[in-house]
């Protein structure tokens, strides 16, 4: 591993040589995705931000501007699919990319996540190289 000296006289955490630390906002209602997505980006340096609903993603991603949110489909009340929506149809949200998380398998429902204005998709369960993978390659795309 390449250790980083710090520059400037800061903390200088290994994973920053090769992604930008970001504010990541999570929205899952299942425990334990959410305990590993947490686990998985925060060991890359990344902040978390946590919802366990739509509603509560929606009002986290209006009030913290996260660099990305990764997005539960099926959840309580209203879902991924709706929460995307509204979040692509709101200037103060439509610019935060968003990748899915879904364990939905059926054909067209990639097509159906990305219509929704989704920028990503990831099919759990969860594989750390590929959670990892796309955070990075969406955070450097943005
Ligand atoms: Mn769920």
């Amino acid at each position: 591993m390449i250790v980083l000296q710090p520059r400037c006289g800061t903390p200088c955490r290994p994973a920053s040589r090769w992604h930008e630390m970001a504010s990541i906002l999570v929205v899952e209602d299942n425990p334990d995705n959410m305990t590993l997505a947490v686990f998985l980006l925060e060991s890359v340096g990344h902040t978390v931000i946590t919802a366990t609903n739509a509603e509560a993603g929606l009002t986290s991603a209006r009030a913290e501007r996260p660099a990305l949110i990764l997005m539960d489909i099926q959840l309580p009340g209203m879902d991924g699919l709706a929460a995307i929506a509204q979040l692509k149809a709101q200037d103060a949200t439509r610019n935060i990319p968003v990748i899915a998380l879904t364990a939905l398998a059926m054909k067209g429902d990639e097509e159906r996540i990305r219509e929704a204005g989704c920028d990503g998709y990831i099919a759990k369960p969860i594989r750390y190289q590929e959670l990892l993978a796309a955070v990075a390659a969406r955070l450097a795309s943005s």
